[in-house]
């Protein structure tokens, strides 16, 4: 509709970034425009109306959503980083990249048992950081129950990825 037009404009779509044969979706020009950021936020959480207990965001452009999904939800809003960035105590999962590994942490204790959680971020592209978070969200006895993405990659199985969580699925963007 009008909201997908509008960033269709605005997102800059950058070839060769980071490395050749990749094309970057650049959404820091969202941010350029309030009323535009405020439709982002007003349509993502109407994904989540009613459904989480708590929102994670993924570092780090899903706290730049995820804060304001939280907000407006009047739930807790929990970060779940790169390796080495939260003290201690702390609870991480390790993944597998395309080369080598990586692993993402939170604060222990900031996710509760039985919390219905929604697990946010700007892109999904292969699904492997959205699945290492799900994993570390249910370390800690919560259940994922959605996922939310500004942008869903077309062709890289992303959604396929997540299926086994059982958790809702919505993009704003394709
Ligand atoms: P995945 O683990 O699903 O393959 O990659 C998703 C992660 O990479 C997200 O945290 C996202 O922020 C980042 N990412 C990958 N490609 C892009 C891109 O083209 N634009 C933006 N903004 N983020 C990207």
């Amino acid at each position: 509709q009008e909201l997908i037009a509008k960033l269709e404009a605005t997102i800059e779509n950058i070839s060769d970034f980071p490395i050749p044969g990749i094309q970057f979706k650049d959404i820091s020009p969202i941010f350029l425009d309030p009323k535009l950021y405020e439709e982002v936020i007003e349509d993502l959480v109407k994904f989540s109306k009613g459904k989480v207990d708590a929102v994670c965001g993924i570092e780090s452009r899903g706290y730049l959503f995820g804060i304001a999904i939280a907000v407006a939800l009047e739930v807790p809003f929990i970060l779940i980083r790169k390796k080495g960035k939260l003290p201690p105590p702390i609870i991480s999962e390790k993944y597998d990249l395309e080369y080598g590994s990586a692993e993402i942490e939170t604060r222990e204790g900031q996710i509760k048992k039985g919390q219905r959680i929604l697990i946010h971020d700007d892109l999904l592209a292969t699904g492997g950081t959205t699945e290492a978070a799900a994993k570390l969200v249910q370390k800690q006895g919560a259940e994922v129950v959605q996922f939310s993405f500004l942008i869903g990659l077309k062709g890289l199985n992303g959604d396929e990825k997540l299926k086994k969580f059982n958790a809702e699925i919505y993009h704003t963007l394709e």
